[in-house]
């Protein structure tokens, strides 16, 4: 094929190539995908089912007759996606298949008839990112008088001979934490200072069983461990043997080095919220090896489904924010977003194609805390 061939093949009454148009065939043959998408919606706007088979029929005898490119019929989609009454953008569709001469012609004419959309203002919005070397970066979208004033008050008495960010990153701090003083000064009430509250860590003390010991049974809400002398123990007789808990505050989460997440002790807990706090332990972070959540804002997902006779056991439990919870291929014929798996007492998250993936971010699960890899 010549160029002139191509130029043609491209330019001269191209509408009807896209009306077998295939996505797969287009993509397998190394074309940009964003070209691909470009195409699928010509192809859709001219062969797709519609309700308006009228103006179809007309728009592609226009499109038949004008001479138009595919890039120029494509960026006439691509325009006329900006308007949502479906009348309305056929009616400027065929308008805009009158439109003759060079891309920039077109694309001027369809920017006139089709002008870009008023910009909307951001939606108020608080952001977090990831931990990076202990640090954290927070990016908050609000009222601009209530930005302009927090920063007023935030380079309020800095050292100016000394560098102004860091210290407004203190007086930052100071502010949410309540401990500028003096706020309560004109408080008659004498009401304390408040301020973002220091979140208290709860340790969880992470007992490895030994090798030589196995579980025999769960018994309620006690398991009872089997030892290769003979003798069986409660895992809260164990402890108390081994760890000396009794009387202290600690909580301590029991894993097997096989097995994963055996039990939990505190005096008063619920099974549920036991099984969600092992969970955690086994996998403080999103099970998504690339999520930045921590397990305590996550949800405790089954693995096996419940409707599918999944079990809430810690088993069958893992940590995932809500949005990798949403799309999690529950059914594992879906493959589409990958899926939970449990390995060896941890979770581990499978691509589509089948590959687990270890999450290298954070790994500090129980199971590789304990045992190693
Ligand atoms: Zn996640």
């Amino acid at each position: 094929m010549t160029f002139t061939d191509m130029i043609r093949t491209l330019s001269d009454s191209v509408v009807d190539s896209l009306a077998d148009f295939d996505r797969e065939v287009a993509l397998a043959a190394g074309l940009d995908p964003r070209r691909v998408r470009d195409w699928e919606a010509v192809s859709n706007t001219y062969f797709g089912r519609t309700k308006w088979t009228k103006w179809q029929r007309k728009a592609l005898d226009r499109a038949r007759t004008s001479g138009l490119s595919i890039d120029q019929l494509a960026f006439i989609e691509t325009r006329l996606s900006l308007i949502d009454d479906p009348s309305t953008r056929w009616k400027t569709r065929l308008s805009l298949l009158n439109s003759r001469g060079t891309f920039d012609a077109v694309k001027r004419r369809a920017k006139q008839l089709v002008p870009d959309p008023e910009p909307a203002a951001p939606a108020d919005a608080v952001k977090f990112g990831r931990s990076k070397m202990g640090k954290r970066s927070m990016t908050v979208t609000a009222d601009e008088r209530l930005l302009a004033d927090t920063e007023q008050f935030l380079r309020d008495g800095i050292d100016s001979s000394k560098p102004a960010m860091p210290q407004m990153a203190s007086r930052f701090e100071d502010l949410l934490r309540g401990n500028l003083g003096g706020s309560t000064d004109g408080n008659s009430d004498g009401a304390p200072v408040t301020g973002v509250p220091h979140l208290r860590p709860r340790p969880l003390v992470l007992v490895g069983l030994p090798d030589f010991v196995d579980i025999v049974r769960g018994s309620g809400d006690e398991v009872i461990l089997g030892l290769t002398d003979g003798t069986t123990m409660t895992g809260a007789e164990f402890l108390n043997r081994f760890i000396a808990t009794a009387g202290n505050e600690l909580e301590a989460a029991v894993f097997h080095p096989q097995k994963g997440a055996v039990n939990l002790y505190r005096m008063s807990r619920f099974a549920n919220q036991k099984q969600r706090d092992l969970a955690r332990a086994a996998m403080p972070m999103c099970s998504q090896p690339f999520c930045r959540h921590g397990a305590d804002a996550c949800e405790i997902h089954h693995i096996t489904p419940w409707s599918r006779g999944g079990e809430t056991n810690v088993a069958n439990l893992a940590p995932l924010c809500s949005y990798h919870n949403r799309v999690n291929d529950d059914d594992p014929r879906r493959r589409k977003r990958g899926r939970i798996h449990m390995r060896r007492g941890t979770p581990v998250w499978v691509s589509p194609r089948g590959t687990p993936v270890r999450r290298t971010h954070h790994p500090f699960g129980a199971m590789s805390t304990l045992f190693g890899r």
